[in-house]
């Protein structure tokens, strides 16, 4: 039995507290998911601030170019309330359409947001147009044509993106109605703005490689786009998500969605042009946006994987050392404390103990019993069989002395040479007397032939002290030792191989009987 009891270390609420290996883990497993923590918040807010910086950037793009597109429109539909004006008043004449001509052409040469202004009569045919060299065609098919035809309000209009007549440009349309001095429908005016001039304009805006920027109608339709893409021309933008929860509540505003026209994500903002049914949109790739982030983070979690490497490196060093000092220092207690050869507690480990259990009795207001055992006639045995046999001898005894203690408050020692001591807290004098028994017989049965011995076989003598320590000093360790010891000597004199009682007390029969029954040794 391996003697060596220590003290069991408890806090109050009954939680055993960290060893020191225990500790250093956690220590590590605490900076590591710091660690990760610090880090993974931090790219977030890293992203969320590219996020907002890129969004701030594209509703500022998103309104400037509102404004411009108003402007344009403004200074468009100008010309045409103009013309309006002229042909209604000058009727078609050819004089009268020569002076609008003149007129016409002037404007196209000093408003480069202008491509041509045309007057179109009641049956759809070009009565004139700002560039002479270009013929004059019919419009009756057209679109904003027929909304005129059926619409007596003089608003503007502003058509989709087509294919020109007259030169096979892309252009926008944007017509006011002609009325006759009846009110009936006598024509239109129609100014055209080449698709180019909106798309030079985009084009000097960097937006990166991935960017768009979309002119539409209020109805989703594309009227001009970056990068330009003819299939793109005439699409619509109305299913894309803020188009019905968004754009019906706020003129302005910012989302992540992946594109309707194209399926690339994006960062967009997106304006109403105020005035006219027009819409800006604005958007920058994720991928763009998202680019010098990505990096940043790729370079975090290299740091952070290198840190955790240098914390599990550093703390599976410090762990290793840790654990091969506490296998050190169990060994150093266990040579400190252990007799070598038979395993139980040394002399050392019996001083040790009888002074704490002697205060441990004192303080519980309980006994102390001891057993002192003597091997019987053990110098005629290493004579006799030598002295290895006798140590074999020494080691099977000190089993049965193992073998007999029953509580975990029993402890055995080696007091010397062919001595042994047992300490027994808290037993009675007849338990105490009856494990020395258990001891002697366990001895018996080993039946270890002694041709010097008159028992013929190996025995023990043993002597049992017993006290109630007593607080006042009128009771002592030694004279618990020195009464067992007594009685020890008692039991040699009386031929060996048996277990005496100290002269303090004498077990009854009874006693013994009971002990047997009641308590467990
Ligand atoms: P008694 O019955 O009166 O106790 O006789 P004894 O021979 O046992 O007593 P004594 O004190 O005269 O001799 C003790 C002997 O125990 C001396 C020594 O040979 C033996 N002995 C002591 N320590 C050891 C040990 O570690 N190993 C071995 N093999 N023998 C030991
Ligand atoms: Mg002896
Ligand atoms: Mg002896």
């Amino acid at each position: 039995m391996f003697s060596v009891r220590k003290p069991v270390n408890r806090s109050r609420r009954g939680f055993k507290p960290l060893s020191l290996r225990q500790g250093v883990l956690a220590f590590m497993v605490v900076v590591c998911l710091l660690a990760i923590g610090l880090t993974g918040q931090e790219t977030w807010n890293n992203r969320a601030a590219d996020v907002h910086a890129s969004s701030q950037q594209t509703t500022n793009l998103a309104q400037s170019l509102s404004q411009q597109a108003t402007d344009s429109f403004q200074t468009v539909d100008g010309v045409l309330g103009e013309l309006v004006d002229r042909a209604e008043t000058d009727g078609s004449q050819p004089r009268a359409l020569r002076r609008l001509q003149k007129v016409m052409s002037e404007h196209v040469k000093q408003l480069r947001v202008l491509h041509n202004l045309f007057i179109v009569d009641a049956g759809g045919n070009g009565l004139v147009n700002a560039l002479p060299q270009l013929k004059n065609a019919n419009y009756r098919d057209r679109p904003y044509f027929i909304f005129h035809r059926t619409h007596a309000g003089q608003t503007t209009h502003i058509g989709r993106t087509v294919r020109s007549r007259t030169d096979g440009s892309w252009i926008i349309t944007v017509t006011r109605r002609l009325n006759r001095a009846d009110g009936s429908f006598a024509g239109l005016a129609m100014a055209t703005i080449s698709g180019d001039y909106f798309l030079h304009l985009y084009n000097q805006v960097d937006i990166e490689r991935s960017g768009i920027i979309t002119l539409a109608l209020a109805d989703g339709t594309i009227l001009v786009r970056k990068p330009f893409e003819q299939a793109n021309i005439g699409k619509s933008i109305a299913k894309a998500p803020f188009f019905r929860s968004a754009l019906p509540q706020t003129a302005a505003g910012s989302y992540e969605n992946r594109s309707v026209v194209d399926g690339i994500s994006r960062f967009y903002a997106y304006h109403r042009v105020s005035r006219y049914p027009l819409l800006i949109v604005v958007g920058v790739a994720e991928d763009e946006v998202l680019a010098a982030w990505r990096w940043e983070t790729l370079l975090s979690l290299v740091e952070l994987v290198g840190m955790i490497s240098i914390v599990a490196i550093l703390g599976g060093y410090l762990v290793r050392q840790i654990k091969k000092r506490e296998t050190a220092e169990a060994l150093l207690e266990r040579l400190v404390l252990v007799d070598g050869l038979t395993g139980l507690g040394n002399r050392h480990q019996f001083e040790a103990v009888l002074g704490r259990e002697w205060r441990r009795a004192v303080r519980a207001g309980t006994s102390l019993a001891f057993l002192m055992i003597d091997a019987d006639e053990f110098k005629g045995y290493n004579d006799r069989y030598g002295h290895q046999a006798g140590d074999n001898v020494l080691k099977s005894i000190a089993g049965c002395i193992s073998g007999a203690l029953g509580r975990p408050a029993d402890l055995a020692a080696r007091y010397g040479g062919e001595e042994f001591a047992v300490f027994l807290p808290d037993t009675s004098s007849p338990g105490a007397f009856a494990v020395g028994e258990a001891i002697r017989r366990a001895v018996v049965a080993l039946n270890i032939a002694h041709v010097g011995s008159p028992h013929g076989i190996v025995t023990v003598s043993i002597g049992v002290g017993r006290v109630s320590p007593n607080p006042n000093g009128s009771t002592s360790p030694s004279a618990l030792v020195k009464a067992a010891d007594s009685a020890l000597y008692q039991a040699k004199s009386k031929g060996r191989n048996q277990t005496e009682p100290a002269a303090t007390f004498i077990p009854t029969l009874a006693g013994v009987i009971s002990e047997y029954v009641s308590e467990p040794v």
